[in-house]
């Protein structure tokens, strides 16, 4: 199975991937600034950075990719609901 939405903070880099297979693409989420395989491995470690990058005011890592109408809702609610 290809994840294209982040784990964290359910951003979709199609046709990039994050994950296939539960192999790591080790790709940084534009948004988040998560590494696939490092910051979202656990699902401890997947929730203590998305309240950590919220809390901090949900901040894009790289802030040229911002969508014009982006909604930081809409966006979680593409997290898998099996990493909420
Ligand atoms: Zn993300």
């Amino acid at each position: 199975m290809i994840e294209y939405n982040c784990r964290v903070c359910g951003f979709n880099i199609f046709p990039d991937e994050f994950w296939e297979d539960e192999s790591p693409t080790y790709l940084i989420c534009p948004c988040c600034g998560c590494e696939s395989g490092n910051d979202d491995y656990k699902i401890d470690s997947i929730k203590q950075y998305r309240d950590i990058w919220i809390s901090k005011g949900a901040k894009w890592f790289n802030p040229k990719e911002i969508p014009e109408d982006w909604h930081l809702e809409e966006q979680l609610e593409k997290i898998p609901t099996k990493f909420r």
